[in-house]
């Protein structure tokens, strides 16, 4: 390790996701230095490989489309969807600003919002998507950071936070530069931590949910989500919240080429897909496929896995969510064609009998479940009778080659982590701020501990961490002596 240099700065951010870069853009406009570290090459975090959706509430795309929502409307299907363990003054304080304060605020800084989609347990749609999805919107707030004066250095983990007394006064971090690690002291009027969850971290995956070491559990959060925030903010006696409210997604498979063997792929846009467990039966309606409803249902399975069975035509539009499978924007077919035929997790036949020996299934079972699938549609109905599935952008197994994807569960996002304040201050086990210390985005459960509650509507790990990211960088630059601290300007019509 080379020499160790010393940094000064007013607002010092670390993690270069969402909520760090918004957090920077923030305390920049309220004339504070900023400097952001990442740890890893690029910055961006999950947010830019993320869909790039946000939960927006009475926006421009809703109006043209004609759908009226409001922010009441909105904040009953959230406490609904998200149960008792919802933060109910985190959940209004986001859906009441999400409009001015991250949709109109996203586009003063570069970004165009394209289109809607509906997610369960909206009422209306409300899924507002950011042109070229996650790698679209981060590029854009990243170059916009920039172009304000923001600092940003790469390849720089912090590893430490120092204090003096009681009060947090910077940080120590190793900066690598041409193989070459140089230890950085960096002090600062206040911290602001936004280093992502912890689901690319299996160990504290399973730390908060002992009761699934007994199968296998993926990883699939960014490749620096590793809970190191958590494990910084405990060393300094912050409180962690609700660690338990992990959200699951069903629809993923081991990622081969992942040396570790601990990381997952999701794949999207199948339909048609039909799932079926080791006793070579369905078990679920297979449209209703998110955390609050296809995760579930698997994790119930006896082992605690599946096989999503499609045919040649069903896999025509098959997306996987990580980048290794995109270029840009774009979904890269030849990638994904690799993964078909190389990965152990997936298997190809020509008859379905084959497939059963492949998938080691009982196979008159197997068979007996795909025959009065098909059945269904033979009969022309619009849904099938067993689980209630709507037909209308299914079809019959009738085209092989069959193939057959094992599926396990894949923890995605944080629901829980590090209690803050209203303004986004650290928090102890006495509910008292930790002097100088800020958490935003999904170190904080997305926004203030625990936003979401045990099931998000979708856009509502984005779009608060955004949120919280802005709240957390103005309250810090003010308490650095720049700016009023986070105002914005809620939506009540
Ligand atoms: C594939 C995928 C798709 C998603 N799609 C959506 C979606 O469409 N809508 C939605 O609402 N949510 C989505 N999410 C979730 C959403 O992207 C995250 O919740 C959000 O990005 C969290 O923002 P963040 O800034 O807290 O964390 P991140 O964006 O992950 O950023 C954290 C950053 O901190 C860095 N870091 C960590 N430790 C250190 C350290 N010690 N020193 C320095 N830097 C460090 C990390 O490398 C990372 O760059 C998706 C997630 C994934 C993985």
């Amino acid at each position: 390790m080379a020499h160790s240099t010393n940094m000064r700065t007013d607002v010092l951010i670390i993690g270069g996701g969402g909520a760090g870069i918004a957090a920077g853009i923030e305390a920049l406009d309220a004339g504070a230095q900023v400097l952001v570290l990442e740890k890893l090459a690029e910055p961006g975090g999950a947010a830019i490989t993320s869909g790039g959706g946000c939960l927006i509430v009475g926006t421009p795309l809703q109006e043209k489309a004609g759908i009226k929502d409001t922010p009441d409307l909105a904040f009953d299907d959230w406490m609904k969807w998200g149960g008792p363990s919802a933060d109910e003054v985190w959940a209004r304080l986001y859906i009441e600003h999400s409009l001015h304060d991250l949709y109109h605020w996203a586009e003063q800084n570069g970004v165009t919002w394209v289109d809607l989609k509906g997610q369960e347990g909206n009422s209306v749609m409300r899924w507002t998507r950011a042109a070229d999805s996650g790698h679209g919107l981060m590029t854009n707030l990243i170059a916009s950071f920039k172009a304000k004066g923001g600092q940003l250095l790469t390849e720089t983990s912090v590893s430490s936070i120092n204090r003096e007394g009681d009060r947090v006064t910077g940080v120590t971090a190793v900066t690598r530069s041409g193989g070459v690690s140089t230890q950085l002291e960096i002090s600062a009027q206040v911290v602001v931590m936004a280093t992502g969850g912890f689901n690319s971290n299996i160990d504290m995956v399973l730390e908060a949910r002992p009761e699934l070491r007994s199968g296998r559990v993926l990883e699939g959060s960014g490749f620096g989500a590793n809970g190191d925030g958590h494990k910084l903010v405990r060393s300094l006696g912050g409180y962690l919240t609700h660690m338990d409210h992990i959200w699951f997604y069903a629809y993923c498979t081991p990622d081969y080429r992942d040396q570790t063997g601990r990381r997952g792929l999701a794949f999207r846009l199948a339909p048609g897909n039909i799932w079926v467990n080791q006793q070579g039966r369905r078990f679920h309606n297979e449209s209703l496929s998110g955390g609050n409803s296809g995760s579930p249902a698997l994790m119930a399975q006896e082992p605690r896995h599946a096989w999503a069975v499609t045919d040649r035509p069903m896999l025509a539009n098959i997306t996987i969510s990580d980048p290794y499978y995109h270029v840009g924007d774009k979904v890269d077919r030849a990638k994904i064609e690799e993964l078909l035929e190389n990965s152990p997790f997936i298997h190809k036949a020509n008859t379905l009998e084959e497939l059963a020996e492949m998938m080691e299934v009982d196979k008159a079972a197997f068979l007996d479940t795909i025959a009065r699938y098909n059945d269904a549609f033979a009969k022309g109905l619009k849904t099938e009778p067993e689980f209630g599935k709507p037909l209308g952008a299914s079809k019959p197994f009738d085209t092989p080659p069959y193939y057959t994807i094992q599926i396990f569960p894949l923890a995605r996002k944080n629901f829980g982590g590090v209690k803050t304040d209203m303004r986004c201050r650290v928090l102890d086990k006495h509910f008292e701020p930790i002097q100088g210390l800020y958490a935003a985005g999904e170190l904080a459960g997305m926004a203030g501990g625990h936003i979401n509650g045990k099931a998000g509507l979708e856009g509502t790990m984005l779009g608060p961490s955004l949120f919280s990211g802005r709240v957390a960088g103005g309250w810090a630059a003010h308490e650095a002596g720049h700016g009023a601290g986070f105002v914005g300007k809620p939506n009540r019509g």
